[in-house]
């Protein structure tokens, strides 16, 4: 079943490709106004607006009254900005990134240490867990999720069921744990042992929809949380392959807004990307960090993510 057919006539999701996470407008009644949950990465910010605005005329709404996020990563709060401008609302946001937020410490909010853009916008009311955002005749649950970020937030609406996600479930894994790529075990296990918990926490939600990050909306929520479960084990006893595949999901991150670079200006890139030179001194430094970079193309070549082609790196 189709996204859209999950999902009450009052909730649409947008979708993207993974660049951008996926977006959700949670439509007003009368002239209320909508809620946008989270806004895309931000070279999608035309797209995201065209496809807000489309949906807002469906439902004869003014405009939006609200962006909320369920965390600050690029790809789900890129379009803030535009959009809190063009519609003139509000911003919310998880109250463990508020002060970083209004400080704009690029570093903070890992957009210094990744090498990703996202414009700087100014928030001004906290998803509060524990608390509710109330839109329409719905009631929204906000809860905590920590694992793959320390402050990110979940919402569930329990009439309709539906969970929005972000990147603690998605239908088949979930996104990288990002407190368990430094080298320290104790930090390590902390970040995986997070997953865990808000992994408990979604199985304990009678959610009948669960609206992803990325990826379609889907119904078999048992069947999804057994395949995060299996990958979280793995990956617990093997942290060494979760910093490989972080690395190797941050490059193909970085493709997908790029599209292509030359392979020494690629290379290069990554030598000066924080996180990745992180990860290859926290976990593979028995070779150079070029050779590491290189090889970890390579591997993403052979996986079909992308090509190498003369001297260029281009997505596929
Ligand atoms: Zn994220």
């Amino acid at each position: 079943m189709s996204s859209h057919a999950l999902l009450p006539a009052d909730v649409r999701m947008l979708e993207r490709g993974w660049l951008s996470s996926n977006s959700l407008l949670l439509q007003g009644i009368d002239e209320q106004g909508a809620v946008l949950i989270d806004s895309g990465y931000c070279t999608h910010g035309d797209q995201t607006l065209a496809l807000v605005q489309h949906a807002l005329a469906d439902h004869a709404q003014p405009g939006l009254r609200l962006i909320a996020n369920t965390h600050l990563h690029s790809d789900h709060c890129g379009g803030n900005a535009l959009l809190s401008q063009h519609f003139a609302c509000p911003i919310a946001i998880p109250p463990g990134d508020f002060d970083a937020a209004l400080r704009w410490d690029e570093a903070g909010l890992s957009y210094g240490s990744t090498g990703q853009t996202c414009p700087r916008f100014v928030p001004s009311q906290v998803l509060s867990p524990g608390s509710e955002l109330i839109q329409g005749r719905r009631r929204w649950q906000i809860h905590a999720a920590p694992g793959h970020n320390p402050h990110s937030v979940v919402l569930f609406e329990p009439e309709a069921a539906i969970l929005v996600s972000a990147a603690a479930l998605w239908q088949h894994g979930f996104g990288i744990v990002f407190p368990a790529l430094g080298r320290a075990d104790k930090a390590c296990e902390q970040g995986f042992s997070e997953v865990e918990a808000t992994l408990d926490l979604i199985d304990s939600l009678p959610a009948r929809v669960v609206v992803p990050g990325h990826g379609p909306a889907f119904s078999d929520v048992s069947a999804a949380l057994a395949i995060a479960r299996k990958r979280l084990a793995f990956f617990r006893a093997n942290p060494q392959r979760h910093a490989r595949h972080a690395a190797k999901a941050l490059i193909k991150f970085r493709l997908l807004e790029i599209e292509r670079q030359s392979r020494l200006g690629f290379i290069n890139w990554l030598l000066s990307n924080t996180v990745h030179v992180a990860i290859w001194q926290n976990y593979f430094d028995d070779q150079s960090v070029a050779d590491w970079s290189l090889a970890l193309l390579q591997e993403l070549a052979e996986a079909g993510a992308l090509k190498l082609q003369d001297e260029a790196v281009i997505n596929l």
